[in-house]
């Protein structure tokens, strides 16, 4: 067989692209990103936007630098997506021909000062939608990376950035760009990579938000063996020390708009039935809580322990468990899953042994949208054989 019959035939069997390190890129750069993995081409890519207002520039070599940034941040995705069993799964990038990311270089009609962090994002958003408006085809998926430069004021500045957006938003989220955020000060115990770590990692937890995940914890084994999950505490660890995705936000990616393969023509996000439960049980055996649910219109069911209270940014502790499926899906789409989740796989902080205690079930459907199921109970009355009752399924809701 001829070299290039080879390489066809084996192309097609693997449809992904390699992702070769532009020539421009920093040493430091082409050194970090040497063990990159394939990374599937996507249907529908991230936007990726970098915002100003009409009296501010951007910061020198952005497109280098966040270029490189960005290659890291979806080669972390992709080889954590690849170890929990989706190979050479990550976001999609609108890509430049040499090798950059292309950002959309938006500018906004206010002052930058009056896009900051709070509320700036809606003024924000409007002029990002007003924008793809007037640039058919340009914005390609529902999921926006919008980079806002550091506000340089006497709180603010390249060593101490901030006073902008940062945070995620449904389907967007939001990150800030300054002078030293730059692959080179990676994992280094100096201020500019203690810098980097939280910037960055802020970056990658913030548009996790921005790609579909809620924040969730680790198994006690999962953080033994591998750290900080991304969506707990890992916007503080990521380049620093070892930080991973858990199985529920994989699940969660693989139902993703911008994380669908080429050829992916799911109408994502479009509404659809809710997920219905024919059957559910929870029960304690003394060792596990063991949930049994039976639904349809679901792709994938997760659970989330932890102990209240329930708001948003009070949930980083929420231990994450995945549903088995058991058998086939009957002729009404109705499919029964299974989680068993070992006390011994919390922390201390949600195996109190006292109060109250919280699961909340999520259901993934296979068109990225998600709904979520709360019960609580009294973790300290439990006794092994307990039957835990289930709120109504009816209590569901959709989001998060
Ligand atoms: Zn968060």
């Amino acid at each position: 067989m001829k070299t290039t019959t080879l390489i066809a035939a084996v192309s097609m069997l693997l449809p992904v692209v390699q992702a070769a390190v532009p020539a421009h890129f920093s040493d430091r750069a082409k050194e970090i990103l040497a063990d990159s993995v394939p990374v599937q081409p996507a249907e529908y890519p991230l936007n990726i936007v970098y915002f100003l207002g009409n009296d501010n520039e951007p910061v020198a070599d952005y497109e280098r630098r966040l270029s490189e940034i960005m290659h890291f941040v979806q080669q972390f995705y992709a080889k954590e997506m690849t170890r929990n069993g989706f190979p050479n799964r990550s976001f999609g990038m609108q890509m430049l021909e040499n090798g950059n990311v292309k950002f959309h270089l938006v500018r906004g009609k206010r002052s930058h000062r009056e896009y900051a962090y709070g509320t700036g994002h809606n003024a924000c958003l409007e002029e990002i939608r007003e924008y793809a408006a007037a640039h058919a085809n340009s914005i390609c998926s529902e999921h926006i990376l919008v980079i806002m430069p550091t506000f340089h004021d006497a709180e603010y500045n390249d060593l101490q950035p901030g006073g902008v957006p940062f945070y995620g938003l449904g389907r967007n989220c939001f990150a800030l760009d300054y002078a030293h955020f730059d692959l080179r000060h990676l994992g280094q115990n100096t201020h500019e990579g203690r810098l980097l770590t939280k910037w960055l990692g802020g970056l990658a937890h913030e548009l996790g938000h921005g790609l579909n995940l809620p924040h969730n914890e680790g198994t006690v084994t999962d953080m033994a063996a591998m750290g900080t999950p991304l969506m707990g505490a890992g916007n503080y660890t990521l380049g620093m020390k070892p930080t991973y995705l858990t199985p529920n936000s994989a699940r969660l990616l693989d139902c993703c708009q911008v994380f669908a393969p080429a050829g992916d023509k799911t109408e994502f996000y479009a509404p659809c039935p809710r997920p219905e439960v024919q059957q559910a049980a929870l029960q304690y055996t003394g060792k596990e809580l063991v949930l049994t649910v039976r639904c349809n219109n679901t792709t994938y069911v997760n659970a989330l322990v932890q102990a209240p209270p329930y708001a948003v940014n009070q949930d980083y502790e929420a231990v994450a468990f995945c549903a088995t499926p058991e058998g086939e899906a009957d002729a009404a789409g109705f499919r029964t899953h299974r989680i068993a989740m070992p006390l011994s796989e919390l922390t201390a902080r949600q195996n109190t042994g006292k109060g109250e205690q919280g699961i909340d079930v999520l259901f993934a459907q296979p068109n990225g949208l998600r709904y979520r199921w709360r019960t609580t109970y009294d973790s300290a009355t439990l006794k092994p054989g307990d039957e835990i009752p289930l709120s109504k399924p009816e209590s569901m809701w959709q989001g998060y």
